[in-house]
């Protein structure tokens, strides 16, 4: 797929990425959410009915979830804690899914950790 040749072809680094243009309003987005210490926008390749990325305005280095640190734990917490704000939001009552990709093998293709909230059709298990 597209996201797989994007993800492979993506090295890891903490290099400031597209999503910092998105929070600083430089590049246009669907904002669906946000507060002073996240934002929730709509994915430009929605692969479901609803998919929204929610991310981190500060990555303080937090550029995949295997960067983690004891230090970032509040914010992990705020984000699934937005997902599920979200998930309500867009009536997701019937069930949704939340993915984060980590590093070249999970796929992740933006180095600036994000939650993916995907809902609005059946999902099947396992996911590609
Ligand atoms: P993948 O590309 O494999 O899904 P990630 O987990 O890193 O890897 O997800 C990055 C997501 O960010 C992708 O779903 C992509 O469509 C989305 N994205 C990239 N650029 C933008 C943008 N300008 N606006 C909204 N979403 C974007």
């Amino acid at each position: 797929s597209d996201e797989k040749a994007a993800a492979l072809s993506t090295t890891p680094s903490d290099s400031p990425t597209i999503f910092d243009k998105i929070i600083s309003k430089e590049i246009p987005s669907n904002i669906v959410y946000e507060d002073e210490k996240a934002l929730a926008f709509r994915d430009i390749s929605p692969q479901a009915p609803t998919h929204i990325i929610i991310i981190p305005k500060v990555k303080d280095g937090l550029t995949r979830l295997s960067n983690a640190e004891e230090r970032h734990v509040e914010i992990l917490g705020h984000l699934l804690y937005i997902a599920k704000l979200v998930a309500k939001q867009e009536s997701l009552d019937n069930g949704f899914r939340i993915v984060i990709n980590d590093g070249p093998l999970g796929c992740q293709s933006v180095y600036h950790l994000h939650v993916h909230l995907l809902g609005g059709r059946q999902m099947n298990w396992p996911p590609g």
